[in-house]
């Protein structure tokens, strides 16, 4: 086994290229799938991991009227990204009166999940309000027994949109999805005529059924849909690139890494790279995944570390040469998702803030 010289690099953090355009172009997909709807742009938790001031700043600028966000700290955080008043930030999780100062500051609007929230609202309304009504989920929502209570609180409030959530949209088949459809119409009907809203990304892909006037999406936006195993529509969005920091040859029998699990069998070219679980990258990945170097498939070796993840580079030598950077998740990150028995949402939310996020397309 012997170590080979190795490009020296500048840096050795990983770093999160988010593709903005590839973003855009998949907003633009949802929006030809739903023409009769408006296009919202969900970017709860950070965008997905993305970064929701960069995200929220383009899709504004590309016609993006409105936005989701999970929290109120989410919600002040994304206007000021934007520094515009004018698209809508709803808040999903419910309104708190403490936070009145918030909403008022930032033109944030509640989404109002049951009677104690609507309760709290009502007595200092800030604006206009969403209601959130449950259809078969059992999350958040007003359920079936309480809308005449709400028809009774709603008086005197502006309310800009009901809205429900699919607890199965992603299969297609699902009979969930037509008993959420026919609740979704029934509660909506004896409720004040207003906008609605069902769909998240596994929504839109249902049919115009489910589109009602405005639509969900946040998985579609970063390229991705909650089912590994249906055909992808949307465009990759996110590659976690990491410098090669030693390269050696090893022999047959010569082991890699902790636990020393992986045994090569033929002499092979390997190569360390500088992003390990601490970046974000599932160490169940270990032994199964791979990292493409100009887009060829290196292997991952072993076991990921912490900060260092070991691949074989063997046949790689002038991609390397030339400079190219070994990449995780983009066209692989389904792969990544179901080898840690998870979905592109977790390893998505999961990218630690310890990769710096490049934006391709940034304005
Ligand atoms: C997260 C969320 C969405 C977006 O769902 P995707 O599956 O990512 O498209 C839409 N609506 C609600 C209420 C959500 O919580």
């Amino acid at each position: 086994m012997s170590v080979l010289a190795t490009p020296s690099v500048e840096n050795t953090r990983s770093r999160l290229v988010v593709d903005l355009d590839a973003i855009t172009r998949n907003y633009k997909l949802l929006q030809k799938q739903t023409p009769s709807a408006e296009t919202s742009a969900v970017v709860k938790a950070n965008a997905y991991g993305l970064g929701a001031d960069a995200v929220a700043r383009r899709l504004a600028k590309e016609g993006a009227r409105t936005f989701f966000v999970a929290t109120v700290e989410e919600g002040a955080s994304v206007r000021e990204a934007l520094g515009d008043p004018l698209p809508d930030i709803w808040v999903l999780n419910g309104y708190r009166a403490k936070d009145r100062p918030l909403y008022i500051k930032h033109r944030l609007g509640p989404v109002l999940n049951q009677p104690g929230e609507t309760n709290q609202f009502r007595a200092a309304p800030t604006g206009p309000c969403a209601v959130h009504i449950d259809t078969g989920m059992a999350r958040l929502g007003y359920g079936a027994g309480d809308i005449s209570g709400l028809l009774n609180a709603l008086q005197n409030l502006d309310v800009s949109l009901i809205m429900s959530h699919l607890a199965c949209a992603e299969e297609t088949a699902s009979t969930q999805n037509v008993r959420q459809l026919e609740r979704f119409t029934a509660l909506t009907n004896a409720l004040p005529e207003t906008r609605l809203s069902l769909s998240n990304t596994g929504g839109v892909l249902l049919g115009e059924r489910y589109h009602f006037d405005l639509t969900r999406p946040g998985i579609g936006l970063y390229g991705a849909t909650a089912d590994l195993n249906a055909d992808n529509p949307f465009e990759p969005v996110v590659s976690l690139q990491a410098p090669i920091i030693q390269l050696r040859e090893i022999d047959a029998g010569d082991t890699v890494g902790y636990g020393a699990t992986y045994v090569a069998h033929s002499p092979r070219l390997v190569a360390t790279v500088a992003a390990g679980y601490a970046d974000g990258l599932p160490r169940a990945l270990s032994g199964a995944g791979c990292a493409r170097i100009a887009g060829l498939r290196a292997p991952v070796l072993g076991r990921i570390s912490m900060d260092l993840t070991i691949i074989d580079v063997t046949g790689l030598e002038q991609e390397i040469a030339k400079g190219a950077v070994p990449e995780f998740f983009g066209p692989d990150l389904y792969q990544a998702a179901a080898l840690d028995g998870t979905l592109p949402y977790e390893i998505l939310t999961g990218l630690s803030v310890r990769a710096e996020r490049i934006y391709k397309g940034a304005t």
